[in-house]
């Protein structure tokens, strides 16, 4: 008996609750709904390939694909300045890159780690020395 009376009861709540939600509400409700479900969605075309740009004294030495890039791969670095030979390491992993190794005196080039969003930056300001992170779009 206490069963059928608590069903009932639960009945009764939810037939007053839909009572509650008038069509409009419903319709907003789904748009909502909707709306929070678009992000999930495939948006147009895939993300512009990146690629890191690495500029001496504002020269541009090297580009380097980094969208698709799989495993991990050190690349040497040397260029002369002032007649001082300098050499780095390039570290290459999956789609992020990095300076693992600078003869620089304050290595914060090395201490910045990988990066890979465009428009990321790791400078070696000792040596005028940029790695930036740019899409195919921004392509000159
Ligand atoms: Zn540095």
């Amino acid at each position: 008996m206490f069963c059928l009376w608590q069903n009932r009861n639960n009945g009764v709540i939810i037939i007053s609750m839909i009572k509650m939600l008038k069509t409009a509400d419903i319709v907003l409700l789904g748009l909502l709904l909707g709306l929070s479900l678009l992000p999930l969605l495939p948006w147009g075309a895939p993300p512009d390939a990146c690629y890191a740009e690495i500029r001496l004294e504002g020269r541009v030495l090297d580009t380097v694909p980094l969208t698709g890039h799989q495993g991990a791969e050190e690349r040497s670095l040397t260029f002369t300045q002032a007649g001082t030979a300098h050499h780095y390491l390039i570290r290459l992993e999956q789609d992020t890159i990095a300076i693992s190794a600078a003869d620089c005196p304050d290595k914060i080039c090395v201490k910045t780690g990988s990066i890979s969003q465009p428009g990321e930056i790791i400078a070696c300001l000792p040596h005028k020395l940029i790695i930036e992170i740019k899409t195919a779009r921004s392509m000159p």
